[in-house]
């Protein structure tokens, strides 16, 4: 978790957060149910940084979970990316959004963690601990 966050990664932060698989993602964006496939491996290949999408891809995807694009380009460009949540990587430019709890903020217990993902643990050290919400 400590490693510098990649443009991938990102991608990979944001999506889980939206509770979407990869396969998710491709069934949403595929135009046929035989793009499918292919589209899920780009979107795999994207996340691990080994090809960059195209501007139309990116925009794509865009319409699937919520990233900012700046963002992603200052991870991919190696610019100066904005405080992102050290687990789902929102940020001020595409805060979580709830419908009960509202947008998020900076967590004021640990200033890393945006307030719902500091609720979220908060939630599962009472229960579970060491119950990891990512999904691959
Ligand atoms: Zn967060
Ligand atoms: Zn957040």
């Amino acid at each position: 978790m400590t490693a510098p966050l990649t443009a991938g990664g990102y991608l990979t932060r944001r999506r889980a957060a939206a509770g979407l698989s990869i396969a998710d993602v491709a069934t949403m964006l595929a135009t046929h149910t035989a793009n499918e496939g292919p589209l899920a491996s780009l979107i795999a290949r994207i996340e691990q940084d080994e090809v960059e999408p195209s501007g139309l891809l990116l925009n794509q995807l865009r319409g699937a979970f919520a990233f900012d694009h700046h963002t992603y380009r200052f991870l991919l460009l190696g610019g100066h990316a904005p405080q992102l949540c050290r687990i789902c990587a929102c940020s001020w430019c595409d805060p979580c959004d709830d419908e009960v709890a509202g947008p998020c903020a900076w967590s004021d217990i640990d200033p890393s963690l945006c307030t719902h993902c500091a609720a979220r643990i908060a939630a599962a050290a009472a229960t579970q601990p060491e119950r990891s919400a990512r999904e691959a």
